[in-house]
């Protein structure tokens, strides 16, 4: 049976030390590091998203400034707003949720956001320094599954490590890090031929798909470490991930629950990274 890799407890522990930082940091400078948050539209998964990282923000003591703009928020607006809150003395961190409107070019706005404050790690300046291997604001949810692999002692360096998925938000950041930490590398996608014999060579097997329990028991193989990085609502309301947790936890070695796993850690990275950030700017 696997050991559960447990994102909610390590999560509460980064958070537990995110709030001591935060304190320090008032004590020093008198003012608590700033989140700004921006949602555009109605959709109910991000309005979620989003709200949850505003009340972790309080948590931890940090200041959290929302703002929610509708759907009809043209491209140049959006980009106004980002170009303010870069010059707020206030703000040492940016969010802007995606997905944002069809609209609204993506990349346009996240090479708005001035690299210091994307605390999402998504700017082309510190996806490059990241792929250096020189890291500074990392993408919040392949940094979490990392920590959450190096909380546990799982050894990456000469592993061979497959990802699912090659999204610019997870999958290819995530492979990023994994060969940073001198595995090997597999990325496998919706194009990729022989998924199955490919998911099956690895000691680490990373999953963001999006697709409810594909990963089968019959997929891994025994005593890898299993990473879930999916987030599924099935048509009963409940949440599950993308591999097949009922099954595979009895050839897995490690593995992480959905919810409880990747989840959790993605937000605590947020809140270490917008810390990170406001110390940075302090010391610049
Ligand atoms: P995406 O839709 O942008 O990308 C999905 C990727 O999966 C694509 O590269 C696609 O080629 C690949 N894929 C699809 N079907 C496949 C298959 N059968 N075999 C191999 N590869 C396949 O998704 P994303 O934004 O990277 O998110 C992936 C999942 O992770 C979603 O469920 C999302 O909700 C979840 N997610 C969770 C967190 C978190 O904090 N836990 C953060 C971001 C995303």
């Amino acid at each position: 049976m696997a050991e559960k890799l447990d994102g909610k407890a390590l999560s509460d522990k980064i958070k537990h030390d995110v709030a001591e930082g935060v304190k320090a940091y008032k004590e020093k400078y008198g003012e608590a590091p700033g989140l700004a948050t921006i949602l555009v539209g109605e959709d109910p998964a991000s309005a979620v998203y989003v709200n949850n990282k505003i009340k972790s923000t309080s948590q931890v003591g940090m200041q959290s400034y929302h703002h929610k703009l509708p759907a009809s928020t043209t491209e140049i607006e959006l980009l106004e707003l980002v170009h303010q809150l870069n010059h707020d003395p206030k703000v040492q961190g940016i969010l802007v949720q995606l997905p944002l409107p069809a609209h609204i070019d993506n990349s346009k706005i996240l090479l708005a956001i001035h690299p210091d404050k994307d605390v999402d790690g998504f700017h082309p300046y510190n996806i490059g320094r990241m792929m250096m291997g020189e890291p500074t604001l990392l993408p919040c949810t392949p940094y979490g599954v990392w920590e959450l692999l190096k909380h546990y002692h799982i050894p990456i360096k000469g592993r061979d490590v497959v990802v699912m998925g090659r999204s610019n938000i997870v999958g290819k950041p995530m492979a990023s890090i994994m060969l940073n930490e001198a595995s090997t590398v597999t990325v496998v996608h919706r194009h990729s031929a022989d998924v199955p014999a490919k998911i099956r060579q690895a000691d680490i097997l990373i999953v963001a798909i999006g697709k409810p329990k594909f990963v089968t028991a019959d997929c891994v193989k025994k005593g890898a470490v299993v990473v879930d990085v999916g987030i599924n609502r099935l048509p009963d309301g409940s949440i599950c991930g993308d591999v097949d947790y009922e099954n595979v936890q009895h050839v897995a070695s490690f593995i992480t629950p959905v919810p409880g796993g990747v989840g959790p850690m993605t937000i605590a990275m947020l809140l270490k990274n917008t810390l990170q950030s406001a110390i940075n700017l302090k010391n610049k």
